[in-house]
């Protein structure tokens, strides 16, 4: 890899980093994503572009506000640095392409999904339903997924976790899984191709059990504590971007032969 690109690559990525900061918090508000520009939520100042420099800023500033010294969320570098590596290794992966920027553009979309799931338990449908379509036509056009492999990941995954629900549901009597995961999933299936199915399915299931079990080991809480299920989906998906096509084709090809 070019050195000075992936540098390049890194960078652009902290700044969306720092864009998907804003959409994290003003989307569940309902609030526009351009208007009006970063400022302190306490003094209301605005944040001068010099103080605006993904991570370096924060760490410059010791985590406070410049004006009124009320501490700024650690989420704030956090997310920049999280965006510029999964900026920086696709680029390694895909090299300068549209593949990179389409693989990008998604494992950008599951950032947000992931930080606002995790925050207020919902998946925005702002991002969920005009996501399904985009990343369908961004599957088949630029990704190489073949038409009814990305057409029938739509359909598998917004139908799978559909029945998942409606199963449990009538079993438990109450409502489990939400409906935003199964837009999230359909999205996914989209994007990754129906086989990809398995895989994000069996891995977002084992994380979040694994998590749920820590949970409820530290905290004690009792097994009706509602985990969100998104930042499992999303962690999943963008780990089969990365190394799942092999496994699923290793898994399916070898015990099918
Ligand atoms: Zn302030």
């Amino acid at each position: 890899m070019d050195l000075f690109l992936g540098i390049v690559a890194f960078i652009l990525g902290a700044l969306i980093g720092s864009f998907l900061n804003v959409c994290i918090w003003r989307i569940p508000e309902g609030k526009s994503i351009v208007f009006p520009a970063s400022h302190c939520p306490k003094c209301g100042k605005s944040i001068r572009p010099f103080d605006n420099i993904p991570v370096v800023s924060w760490l410059a500033l010791r985590g406070r506000c410049r004006d009124c010294g009320e501490p700024i969320s650690p989420r704030y570098p956090l997310v920049e640095m999280l965006t510029a590596l999964l900026s920086l290794v696709l680029f390694w992966k895909y090299g300068l392409s549209l593949q990179y920027l389409a693989a990008f553009l998604f494992a950008a979309a599951l950032v947000v999904i992931t930080f606002i799931d995790f925050d207020h338990q919902i998946i925005p449908d702002v991002i969920s339903l005009p996501g399904i379509p985009v990343f369908f036509l961004l599957a088949v056009f630029v990704m190489g997924i073949g038409f009814f492999d990305a057409l029938i990941g739509l359909i598998i995954g917004g139908g799978f976790l559909y029945l998942v629900a409606v199963g449990y549901e009538l079993i438990a009597k109450r409502e489990g899984m939400g409906g935003g995961d199964i837009k999230l999933l359909a999205m996914i299936g989209a994007f990754l191709g129906w086989k990809s199915l398995f895989f994000v399915v069996f891995m977002s299931s084992i994380l979040g059990a694994l998590v749920g079990i820590v949970l409820i080991m530290i905290k004690g809480k009792d097994m009706k504590y509602a985990v969100p299920f998104g930042p499992f989906l999303s962690i999943a998906a963008v780990m089969y971007l990365f190394v799942g096509s092999e496994l699923t084709h290793l898994l399916l090809y070898r015990s099918f032969s």
